[in-house]
């Protein structure tokens, strides 16, 4: 098994990057918190074809978790996720301890507005607040041409791509479709949490967004949709909904009525454990 080459400091890493700009390579990027699986190395083989030299980011952001999330217990699986990395095309994996990027206490934050609103927003404060400060800091440690996220975080990919917008920072964002079990389920780093009752029971998630996508070619009224789409959800065993939206795919406002391009976006617990999903409708 050949492990992607790993560095742990910001100091090994824009070394490194350095070096491939001297060779005239271009740096694509693709930020992760590790417990890598297909879904990942989608991007990752994305970002070797996009050419030059390709930097993953293996790091479990504190500032993204609250404080009775699953931080601690985050699976890290640092030697698989390094194999991973190199079978799709990784050039180096960038692994900090959380004291390289958080040296001191910081008072620095990226502060989202409106995109934050609804879906994850509420259900998890402050989550896109850590997730923008970190994403902003790895931008500015690796200083990537391109970046590559996925459509399974459909808001975190909106924000993050509304965040290099407005803050004028030179890379390029591209958004890859969600990776997928073959009975549908939403590849995460989560689903190794899920037991073996909830791991049957978790593919009804993406079975009732596709359902209300198919609905929404008839109806176009959202309370409606967002009705079937929650009580369909609300009906598999052990599952409990934390949110079940329809709402626009640009601005993430609440709609009445689909007219333009929507997104139907989940959280459903099962167990302890939160997974979202989502798809686009209307378009
Ligand atoms: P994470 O390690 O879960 O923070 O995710 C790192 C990146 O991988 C994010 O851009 C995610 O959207 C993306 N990602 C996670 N799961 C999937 C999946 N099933 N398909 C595509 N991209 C994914």
């Amino acid at each position: 098994m050949t492990l992607a080459p790993v560095v742990t400091t910001i100091a090994e890493v824009r070394a490194a990057v350095t070096d491939a700009r001297r060779r005239g390579l271009a740096v694509g990027f693709v930020p992760t918190m590790g417990a890598l699986h297909e879904g990942h190395a989608a991007l990752v083989r994305a970002a070797r074809a996009g050419g030059g030299f390709v930097v993953v980011s293996v790091f479990v952001n504190p500032t993204q978790f609250g404080p009775k999330e699953d931080f601690s217990k985050y699976p890290r699986t640092l030697d698989a996720d390094r194999a991973l990395c190199h079978e799709a095309g990784a050039d180096l994996v960038f692994a900090p301890p959380a004291a390289e990027m958080y040296p001191e206490r910081s008072v620095t934050f990226v502060e989202v507005t409106e995109l934050d609103r609804e879906l994850c927003g509420p259900s998890r404060p402050g989550h896109f607040r850590g997730v923008c400060t970190v994403v902003l800091k790895l931008f500015n440690i690796v200083l990537p041409d391109r970046a590559h996220f996925g459509a399974k975080d459909f808001q975190q990919a909106r924000i993050v791509a509304q965040m290099v917008r407005d803050l004028n920072v030179p890379v390029e964002v591209t958004v890859e479709p969600t990776v997928r079990e073959a009975d549908g389920l939403a590849m995460s780093s989560r689903n190794r949490y899920l037991g073996a009752a909830e791991r049957a029971a978790a593919p009804a998630i993406y079975r009732a967004l596709l359902g209300v996508r198919d609905r929404a070619s008839g109806e176009r009224d959202v309370a409606a949709l967002e009705a079937g789409l929650r009580s369909e959800l609300a009906a598999t065993p052990g599952a409990r909904v934390d949110y079940a939206r329809i709402v626009d795919a640009e601005s993430l406002q609440p709609i009445t009525r689909i007219e333009r391009p929507a997104v139907a976006a989940v959280a459903v617990f099962l167990g302890t454990t939160r997974l979202i999903d989502n798809v686009v409708i209307g378009d």
